[in-house]
């Protein structure tokens, strides 16, 4: 039988992580977060200098990208798996705002994408997944059984990841993240490769003002709808 695949896109920050780590764990699917390898290559590139004041990659880079290894590994039998670069866990390092800054230029690399794409693809010839990004239902997966696009007010987008930085990085201030938030998805959405769109036969979910439990009911309703078509 083919393996289902639950894809779900949308702008930075509006919940996609949360919502489709809750459906992995309700399903006992794998779960994807594909901006966390694209924040983990950034990462390699920053620490190997490969990235210009402009932020530009330097023309370098090509030499590195077959000795840049990400995959999802768990530390522990009890926690859950996250992104390793080279071996390493980096699930902290990659939630910066630096990275946040220069991972938008990193993947509208095409070499980039490619490389990461073919990577996500075999997760998907394996497992049945649940997975999150700006291209999946789109390129990755255009033939995914379950398509999700996930969206919500720029301002409480930006409110909750700022809350997140607070835990974490008091500095940050409300106005940084939401410029951020901003100049992410106006780089997203008008890249030439794998642009940020809404997939067709997408269910549209806008959490503006829903509960994280609301939001979670709301799909699983659709999920269980289109599990039906499937069986
Ligand atoms: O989801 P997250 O905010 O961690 O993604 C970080 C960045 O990675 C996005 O702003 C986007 O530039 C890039 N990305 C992408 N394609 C994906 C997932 C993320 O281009 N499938």
């Amino acid at each position: 039988m083919k393996n289902i695949i639950i894809s779900l896109d949308g702008h930075s920050a509006c919940g996609k992580s949360t919502l489709a780590k809750m459906i992995s764990d309700h399903l006992s699917y794998v779960y994807i977060d594909t901006g966390a390898m694209y924040r983990a290559i950034t990462l390699y590139f920053i620490k190997n200098n490969l990235i210009d004041q402009d932020n530009n990659l330097s023309k370098d880079f090509i030499n590195h990208v077959d000795n840049i290894h990400i995959d999802f590994a768990k530390k522990s039998n009890e926690e859950k798996f996250t992104v390793r670069l080279n071996g390493v866990f980096v699930e902290k390092e990659i939630r910066t705002l630096e990275i946040s800054k220069l991972v938008s230029s990193v993947s509208k690399n095409q070499i980039i994408r490619s490389k990461l794409i073919k990577l996500q693809q075999s997760y998907g010839a394996e497992n049945n997944l649940v997975i999150d990004g700006r291209d999946i239902g789109t390129v990755v997966f255009p033939y995914a059984q379950i398509k999700f696009w996930i969206t919500a007010s720029e301002k409480i987008r930006a409110q909750r990841r700022y809350l997140e930085f607070q835990k974490t990085n008091s500095d940050i201030t409300f106005k940084e993240v939401l410029e951020d938030i901003k100049r992410r998805d106006n780089e997203d959405e008008n890249r030439t490769i794998s642009p940020l769109i809404k997939p067709d036969n997408a269910m549209e979910i806008d959490n503006s003002y829903l509960s994280i439990e609301k939001t979670f009911q709301t799909a699983l309703t659709h999920i269980n709808e289109m599990m039906k078509d499937e069986r």
